[in-house]
C-alpha cells in the first residue's frame, strides 16, 4: 500500500502522511492512525504510566503537543501535523 498523497480527517482536520501517533509522536501506518490516532502500544495504554512495570519500553515523555484537554489537544496536534481545516463543501 503506497502511503504518499494519503489524507485522512478526523475532527475538522485534515491529516496527510506521514501519519504520526498523537500519544507518542512515532510514525504510524495510515490504516493504524485512521483507527485510532495513536500506535499500537500506545492505542492499548501500554504506554501509560501504570503499565510500567508492564512494559516499561513503551512509556514514552509527552509530545510537545500533548495537553490536558482532548479537543486543544488534537488542535495543537493537528499544527504540529501541518494539517488543514477540512473543507466544508468538497466533492469527490
Ligand atoms: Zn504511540
Ligand atoms: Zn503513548
Amino acid at each position: 500500500m503506497v502511503e504518499e498523497g494519503l489524507q485522512l480527517d478526523h475532527r475538522g482536520y485534515r491529516f496527510r502522511a506521514p501519519f504520526q501517533c498523537i500519544c507518542c509522536g512515532k510514525k504510524v501506518s495510515a490504516q493504524q492512525f485512521a483507527y485510532g490516532r495513536a500506535c499500537g502500544l500506545c492505542d492499548v495504554g501500554a504506554c501509560d504510566v501504570l503499565n510500567r512495570a508492564y512494559e516499561p519500553a513503551a512509556v514514552h515523555p509527552n509530545p510537545v503537543w500533548w495537553s490536558e484537554d482532548a479537543d486543544d489537544m488534537v488542535r495543537r496536534f493537528a499544527g504540529a501535523m501541518h494539517a488543514s481545516p477540512t473543507p466544508q463543501q468538497e466533492k469527490d
